[in-house]
């Protein structure tokens, strides 16, 4: 199946049905898709404060009937709104490499690591999961847990150029459930805590939203998600 793994396997899961997806290349599908809209998006902009129907940025206002904090690691930091929500950040180092063409056709996990095989050729090694605060370097450790994982998975990727590393904090819960609903704001929801699965969670979080803000009930019971179940 995947020729070029060498490490000593005895059992494995074969799972047919696994894919992935490049978030990078999402998010830009999805920037054209809003544009397509008519969907204005502001960037490079950051919000101080939220109160009722109003977002507080560069000493400025906008008004919103209906607003959404999704920001990920920053999401419990605006003052004054209720319930407070503990969000942790929990670092992530991966980092790609450049694959001949084919070498590995399916996603691999073993132990906490993994490959991911994309089509223009990388080869993504994830990842490390570190409770280091907002500190969001690239490290020898880091680095050297996912390289010496990545050998074990298979000695040829020791040849193989590396592209690029990066790193990205999670927004993590306690419970490591997201939290979706309602703050005690009128017209101001929480879309956050995705902790290892935001990219993964992103269509039915955003089908969940768009029932709250229009005013349905969402299409799966979202209470373990409250947001004031941290009260
Ligand atoms: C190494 C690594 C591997 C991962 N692998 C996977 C995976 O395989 N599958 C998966 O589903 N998930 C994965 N994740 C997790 C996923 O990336 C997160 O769950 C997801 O990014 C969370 O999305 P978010 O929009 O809530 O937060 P973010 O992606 O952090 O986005 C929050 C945004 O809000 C902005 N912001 C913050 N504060 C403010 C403010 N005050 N004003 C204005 N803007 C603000 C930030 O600049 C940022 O752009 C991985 C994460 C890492 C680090």
């Amino acid at each position: 199946m995947e020729p070029l793994v060498t490490v000593p396997i005895i059992d494995a899961l074969f799972m047919p049905a696994e894919r992935s997806v490049a978030p990078r290349r999402l998010l830009n599908a999805i920037r054209e898709s809003c544009f397509a809209r008519g969907v204005e998006i502001r960037t490079g902009v950051h919000v101080d404060a939220i109160s009722p129907n109003t977002i507080h940025f560069a000493h400025t206002t906008m008004q919103a009937a209906s607003i959404i904090i999704a920001s990920g690691v920053w999401s419990g930091e605006f003052e004054g709104l209720k319930p407070r929500i503990p969000i942790s950040p929990r670092k992530g180092q991966i980092l790609s490499l450049a694959m001949p063409a084919g070498a590995f056709r399916r996603m691999i996990r073993w132990g906490h690591s993994y490959f991911v095989p994309r089509s223009t050729g990388e080869l993504i090694v994830g990842a490390t999961n570190e409770d280091v605060g907002f500190e969001s370097a690239v490290t020898p450790a880091g680095l050297g847990r996912l390289l010496t994982d990545a050998l074990a998975i298979s000695s040829d990727v020791g040849s193989y150029p590396i592209l690029e590393t990066w790193t990205g904090l999670r927004p993590a819960t306690p419970d490591e459930l997201p939290i979706l609903g309602s703050t005690a704001l009128p017209g101001v929801y929480y879309a956050t805590g995705h902790y290892r699965n935001g990219v993964l969670l992103a269509p039915i979080t955003a089908s969940i939203v768009t029932d709250l803000v229009e005013g349905r009930d969402p299409s799966i019971d979202i209470r373990p998600y409250s947001p004031s179940r941290y009260s």
